[in-house]
């Protein structure tokens, strides 16, 4: 019985000694040393992805250390069958809120237009907007969308969100759903923040026909996946004034490539995917869980639905 980390190795120590600290005697291998294929019954992946998997005869399960598994479920040699578990961890989902009120606020709160001003020794005096004449929505009100909505809404924001299905009234979040729906939900908003999952369904879902929808100068978040935004759409819809800001923490290529323009451009803020990223220690009590789970045949925490992508 053992488990194959085959994650990036700079993560690996972090990950095995949280596993090992939970459980002394598990057998952890090392992407390419597992030995004998048919030994290794759980494979642990990261944010790239992994090798050919299919070369394990009694794989029981793959673990993902990543919330967001558009890259694994898209790798060559993922074995039909196999049940994949993503990351839900309060370590990330913190993580994820903590940066997304925080740049809510800072816009509400004009902070890009108040450090101008100060660059320009300027005494810009400005009223504070309330949040409850501030309207945002979310895109994707799911385990990390939820938190969000709740703890904005906390604060007084006027809340709503979009999902697939339809979401329990009861927590202050308006909630939207099915492609029907989108126009309404992008009507009137503030600030629109984008945490869907990268699937068929939601890739350049950014893109100049839903900025069509929005009013004039609402500021857009994106860390969901680079992939979703129409990069010359959106500079297209920030020069228009369609869009005054964008916040974006994931680009369609990782790293941002030197010459890609918006490295300079003065209507965006940019973080490298570092909103929220995956603790061990918070993160290793459901690895090894799940670990347990498929040992014994049964389902996985937070199993990814292949057929719908996440
Ligand atoms: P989740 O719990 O699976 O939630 C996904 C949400 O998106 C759900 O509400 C789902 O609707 C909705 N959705 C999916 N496809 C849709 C569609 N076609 N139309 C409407 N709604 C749709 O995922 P999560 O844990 O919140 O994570 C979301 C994403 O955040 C990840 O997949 C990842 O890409 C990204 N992420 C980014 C970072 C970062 O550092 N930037 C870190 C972690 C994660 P239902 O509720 O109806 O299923």
């Amino acid at each position: 019985m053992s488990i194959l980390y085959a994650a990036e190795a700079d993560e690996a120590a972090q990950w095995t000694d949280s596993l090992r600290a939970l459980e002394p005697t598990l057998d952890i291998r090392f992407w390419p040393d597992w030995g004998d294929p048919a030994a290794v019954d759980f494979v642990i992946v990261g944010g790239r992805s992994p090798g050919d998997l299919s070369i394990f005869p009694k794989l029981r399960a793959i673990q993902s250390t990543w919330a967001g598994v558009n890259h694994l479920l898209r790798s060559a040699g993922l074995p039909h069958g196999v049940p994949i578990a993503r990351m839900v961890d309060r370590g990330l989902t913190g993580s994820m809120t903590e940066f997304v009120v925080y740049q809510v606020l800072d816009e509400w709160r004009r902070g890009p237009e108040l450090r101008a001003a100060q660059r320009e020794a300027r005494w810009l005096e400005t009223m504070p907007r309330r949040a409850e004449d501030c309207h945002v929505g979310l895109l994707g009100l799911g385990t990390l969308g939820t938190d969000i909505a709740v703890k904005l809404a906390g604060l007084g924001f006027s809340m709503r969100g979009w999902s697939r299905s339809p979401k329990e009234a009861g927590m202050g979040v308006a909630s939207f759903a099915g492609a029907e729906s989108l126009p309404a939900f992008l009507k009137d908003l503030d600030i629109l923040i984008c945490l869907l999952p990268l699937t068929a369904e939601t890739e350049n879902i950014l893109d100049a026909k839903l900025f069509a929808h929005l009013r004039d100068g609402t500021v857009l978040i994106n860390v969901g996946r680079g992939a979703q935004l129409n990069d010359a759409d959106l500079l297209a819809a920030l020069s228009s004034g369609r869009l005054r800001r964008a916040v974006l923490d994931v680009f369609r290529e990782e790293p941002l490539p030197e010459a890609h323009p918006f490295w300079n451009h003065p209507q965006i803020t940019l973080t490298p995917h570092v909103a929220a990223i995956t603790r061990a220690g918070t993160g290793a009590d459901d690895i090894l869980e799940n670990y347990r789970r498929a040992m014994t045949g049964r389902p996985l925490l937070n199993q990814v639905d292949v057929r719908k992508g996440y």
